[in-house]
């Protein structure tokens, strides 16, 4: 699942390659074109002609901006929702849902194996996108100081991993960056967040900054240096995360790996606590 450090490499991604080019045609995938929660030949209709102005991302939501205002193309990606950025002449992709042709030779391609994806057009994404009025601020916002994470932490009780996990407690977070996190804290994804002393709290924050600005930067820098294409992740190094038959990497005591409905949880017994 693309988590912010991936969306925030497609948002600047995106932007610099897109901005200013017309959308000159839009290719629908009747099979998979049920991603998009809007009428399919309006979908086409609204979007043929216009100029892209940006993309901004709002937790793990990207919003495509138009020079002509009026209509915001929202993407929730889920679990397998990918942006491809490829010459018109490309082979096709995969389990691609659809295509914008841009003025020049490029596509906008959106794939999604798993048809979890979620998109939306229209002009008032608080409105009509379900859940995105509730979102909490971005785990990576300057305005969210240590202060106001611990202020917002106060109201929850559950169990850490769901917390971070929880978009209206922070957004951008998802199962991998929620394991990385504790990892880097020291604290186990079970526990509950009414058991944290203050200096594990702050200590929360400081991690939760941490790795997903460190992640940020690598995942950039990583694509830039021609690692993989738009469309592919490369979370080769996370330290926790996926790493079920592996040592920890900081006491050497064998990696825990919890299976439960769909999704693992990774954690070290030993150093986390
Ligand atoms: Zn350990």
């Amino acid at each position: 699942m693309p988590e912010l450090p991936e969306l925030e490499l497609l948002r600047t991604a995106l932007t610099r390659y897109a901005a200013g080019k017309t959308i000159g045609t839009v290719v629908l995938n009747p099979k998979r074109a049920f991603v998009i929660r809007y009428p399919p030949q309006d979908f086409v209709r609204e979007l043929t002609g216009r100029v892209l102005d940006r993309v901004e991302r709002r937790g793990k939501f990207l919003l495509f901006q138009f020079r002509d205002g009026g209509v915001t193309l929202t993407v929730n990606p889920m679990l397998a929702g990918r942006f491809a950025y490829c010459s018109r002449a490309a082979p096709p992709l995969p389990a691609t849902c659809f295509v914008l042709q841009l003025s020049g030779a490029e596509d906008i391609r959106f794939l999604d194996a798993t048809l979890g994806a979620r998109v939306y057009l229209t002009p008032d994404p608080a409105r009509d996108v379900p859940s995105f009025a509730a979102l909490g601020p971005d785990a990576l916002d300057p305005h969210l100081d240590e202060t106001a994470f611990l202020e917002r932490l106060r109201r929850h009780r559950g169990e850490l991993k769901n917390v971070l996990r929880n978009q209206a407690f922070v957004s951008g977070i998802g199962n991998a960056y929620a394991d990385e996190i504790l990892f880097a804290a020291g604290l186990r994804p079970l526990r509950r967040a009414s058991t944290l002393t203050p200096e594990e709290r702050r200590r929360l924050y400081a991690a939760m900054r941490e790795v997903l600005s460190h992640a940020t930067v690598r995942v950039r820098a990583t694509y830039e240096a021609g690692g993989h294409p738009l469309h592919k992740q490369d979370r080769s190094f996370l330290l926790i995360h996926g790493k079920g038959k592996s040592l920890c990497p900081r006491c050497g005591h064998r990696v825990s790996a919890v299976h439960a409905g769909g999704e693992s949880t990774y954690f070290c017994r030993a150093c986390q606590r």
